[in-house]
């Protein structure tokens, strides 16, 4: 089964649940019965707070422009891992 949304443009947006592959481009609204579309959103980014959302965008966005740039190991357990050097990684440049 999948949520998929509708917008009725009386009473705005409500979700039918159907089994994947069954949702038709229109069903009536539950409120006035009048014809509503089908509307796609992107998945599962309503389960993320609105706070959290806003700080991916912002790293994102930082990182796009300022990127950090590392160029030692953090401190701690990370320091002390052995790297397995595969042919890939012999490529990369050495600091
Ligand atoms: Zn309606």
């Amino acid at each position: 089964m999948a949520i998929f949304e509708y917008r009725c443009d009386e009473d705005g947006e409500f979700e039918v649940m159907r089994p994947i592959g069954t949702a038709p481009a229109t069903v009536p609204c539950p409120v006035c019965s009048r014809e509503s579309t089908r509307v796609f959103s992107m998945p599962m980014l309503r389960s993320t707070s609105q706070r959290g959302w806003n700080a991916a965008i912002d790293r994102a966005q930082k990182s796009r422009f300022e990127p950090e740039v590392v160029s030692s190991l953090p401190p701690g357990r990370a320091a002390n891992r052995t790297v397995r050097m595969t042919p890939a990684l012999r490529s990369l440049p050495r600091p």
